[in-house]
């Protein structure tokens, strides 16, 4: 059991949870990732958006997360071929790779037109992708630690952080969104067969321009320090 599994330490030059798929982002990340492949001289940066709400009064769909895309090597733009590190990682790593192995299985969004709503729920999985899980943890283990979150937080601490962050991020925007219906500037629908052509817009963009005072600062304190720092 848990009490005698090693902590998880991510392995070394490992790189590979960089290479499996696209790493789900929010919309602000998405921001902040594009500034800082533009001063890193990051050219194959691209991203799809990921989940969608649709604002019938406003006539878009708004991006409540960005799948940002592998390159054409099959491996995130930021990780350094060469020595498998992450070239953002002491300036602005997303919460999916500072969480990673322990990752949301599902998220759940309630939109609830009645109540004016916005709302999700999260379940977790510990993902056997990564080395270290599948060399180390029992399938018992995994399964232990994706149900308990004390336990979770014994095992993978900073994981487990970086995860409990990205709930605190998810809230500030379904929070967001649901003052701005309850206040009448938006419509919302989890989707509407009118809304396929509609054009996508970034939900930290959107929001912004109801509520100004939502600001890069909200989601990382560091980040207008960071951004200036990676400009000179
Ligand atoms: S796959 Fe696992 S060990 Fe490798 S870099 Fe990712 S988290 Fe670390
Ligand atoms: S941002 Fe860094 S940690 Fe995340 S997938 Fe890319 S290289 Fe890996």
């Amino acid at each position: 059991m848990i009490g005698v599994v090693t902590a998880f330490k991510c392995m070394p030059n490992c790189g590979y949870c960089c290479t499996i798929s696209p790493v789900t982002v929010f919309p602000h990340e998405m921001l902040i990732l594009s500034k800082l492949a533009e001063r890193l001289d990051v050219k194959d940066l691209t991203f799809k958006p990921g989940y969608v709400v649709t604002d019938v009064k406003g006539g878009v769909r708004i991006a409540l997360s960005y799948l940002m895309q592998l390159n054409e090597k099959g491996m995130c733009p930021f990780l350094n071929p060469d020595d498998k590190t992450c070239i953002v990682h002491s300036l602005y790593k997303p919460l999916t790779c500072r969480s990673f192995p322990y990752l949301p299985r599902v998220i759940r969004y309630v939109i609830d037109p009645e109540l004016k709503i916005v709302d999700f729920t999260v379940e977790f999985v510990v993902s056997s992708l990564c080395p270290v899980i599948r060399n180390n943890y029992t399938p018992d283990d995994l399964e232990t630690i994706a149900r308990n979150v004390k336990i979770a937080i014994k095992a993978m601490p900073k994981e487990v952080d970086a995860a409990q962050e990205a709930i605190r991020v998810r809230k500030i925007y379904a929070d967001a969104l649901t003052a701005l219906w309850r206040a009448g500037y938006v419509e919302l629908r989890s989707n509407s067969s009118d809304s396929t052509n509609w054009p996508i817009v970034n939900a930290f963009e959107y929001i912004r321009q109801f509520i100004p005072q939502l600001t890069l600062d909200q989601f990382d304190p560091s980040i207008r320090r960071i951004l200036r720092e990676v400009e000179d």
